[in-house]
């Protein structure tokens, strides 16, 4: 039995739709990051998973019973927001205590449990201080010991960690994944952070103007995005106009802007005509950089020497170094090629460094290449 199922799910504010048909069924023990831009509708989604918010339409259960309608009291669920939202007057004890009070569990259970959920998060020996004399980070983690001392079912998660300095941030998502191991309970998490959702997601759910566009394994949405604005918000990406010159069940050809052809090789053939545009996706990662060969190097080889016989298929651009911008763990080079600016990075900064005005010649193969169709749509190849 999925720990959570959400039906159709649908929140209306006067004329803006905040959530729209979103369906998704969450696993028990699982780690969901519903992750999007700000206006997504993440928050909204997770406030009536909560009982926050009423749906205008659609149904939420938790294991197996219908709880759309049930006040957030009688769920089964526990929130932890973005403002830390302790009770000033209480002690931390106090404070991680409190929803243990409510639900009339003895003084002393209530204690035991709010020191060991205090060790949970790294905060014991602070039960007796004022939560107003604790930095950012510590409130944060006493507020996520009082929302798991209640012991819920679902850990609801309203970017919990996005006050926090980034360091902090940091160190607080490997805690966040390494209590959620511990546990095995469900936690919905909601960020605006990729990084965040890739450090702590089981599965990620992509939300964009209200609706859940994609839901995967982090690994799976990163290469394989449903459509172009997955593929943009995920990360630094090359994006190339072309248009198709001719489609085989092999291969599409398609000319772009970097003044060559280019063929992505396809498995079966795609369902696209001779002049569709095509906008294609060159993350930096599939970009090798080398500098042109001595003879000065050629540009791309004519487009049908591109593919080989097995099927795959290879292609080099060159042209000139705009500018080197050292990151630390890699170098971005980005490049004038035929007009077209392109990145690329390379990890290894200490070998062969370029520099402005320097030729590079940049290297790819044509399956790790990504077509999406003007309306964003991604084209199976
Ligand atoms: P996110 O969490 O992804 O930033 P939200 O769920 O907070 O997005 O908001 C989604 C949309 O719904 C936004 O356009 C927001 O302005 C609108 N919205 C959210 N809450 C309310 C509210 N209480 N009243 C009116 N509009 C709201």
């Amino acid at each position: 039995m999925s720990e959570i199922t959400l039906h159709d799910l649908e929140k209306q504010y006067g004329e803006t739709t905040a959530v729209e048909e979103v369906s998704v069924e969450i696993e028990d023990g699982e780690l969901l990051c519903l992750l999007g831009p700000s206006g997504s509708g993440k928050s909204t989604t997770l406030r009536m998973i909560a009982g926050l918010e009423t749906p205008t339409s659609g149904e939420i259960s938790i294991n197996g019973d219908d709880v759309t309608d049930d006040p957030a009291y009688e769920r089964t669920t526990s929130t932890v927001f973005q403002d830390w939202a302790l009770f000033p007057h209480k002690t931390v004890r106090e404070n991680v205590e409190f929803g243990l009070k409510m639900r009339g569990v003895p003084a002393d259970e209530r204690a035991q449990r709010a020191e060991s959920m205090l060790e949970r998060v790294q905060m014991d020996g602070y039960g007796d201080d004022d939560p107003t004399n604790l930095s950012g980070g510590q409130k944060q983690r006493v507020a996520l010991a009082r929302s798991l001392a209640v012991n819920p079912d679902v850990l609801l998660l309203d970017e919990p960690l996005s006050n926090l300095d980034k360091r902090l941030r940091e160190d607080m998502q490997i805690e966040l994944r390494e209590i959620h191991e511990d546990l095995d309970e469900t936690f919905v998490h909601v960020t605006h952070d990729q990084d965040e959702a890739f450090t702590l997601a089981d599965r990620i759910g992509i939300m964009d103007q209200g609706e859940l566009i994609q839901v995967g394994d982090p690994d799976e949405v990163y290469e394989n995005p449903k459509n172009q604005f997955i593929e943009s918000f995920l990360g630094d990406t090359n994006f190339v106009n072309s248009r198709v010159t001719r489609a085989t069940a092999d291969a599409v050809y398609v000319d772009t802007d970097l003044g060559t052809e280019l063929v992505l090789p396809t498995d079966a053939e795609p369902a696209v005509d001779e002049g569709t545009a095509l906008t294609l996706s060159l993350r930096p990662e599939i970009l090798s950089i080398d500098q042109p060969s001595a003879d000065g190097g050629t540009a791309a080889a004519d487009a049908s020497e591109q593919l080989a016989t097995d099927g795959s298929s290879r292609t080099a651009v060159t042209g000139t170094v705009e500018n080197v911008v050292y990151r630390g763990s890699t170098v971005r080079y980005s490049a004038d090629i035929d007009g077209t600016s392109m990145f690329a990075e390379r990890t290894d900064a200490s070998t062969g460094a370029l520099s402005a005005d320097d030729q590079i010649r940049l290297e790819w193969n044509g399956a790790d290449v990504l077509a999406f169709r003007e309306d964003g749509t991604r084209v199976s190849l």
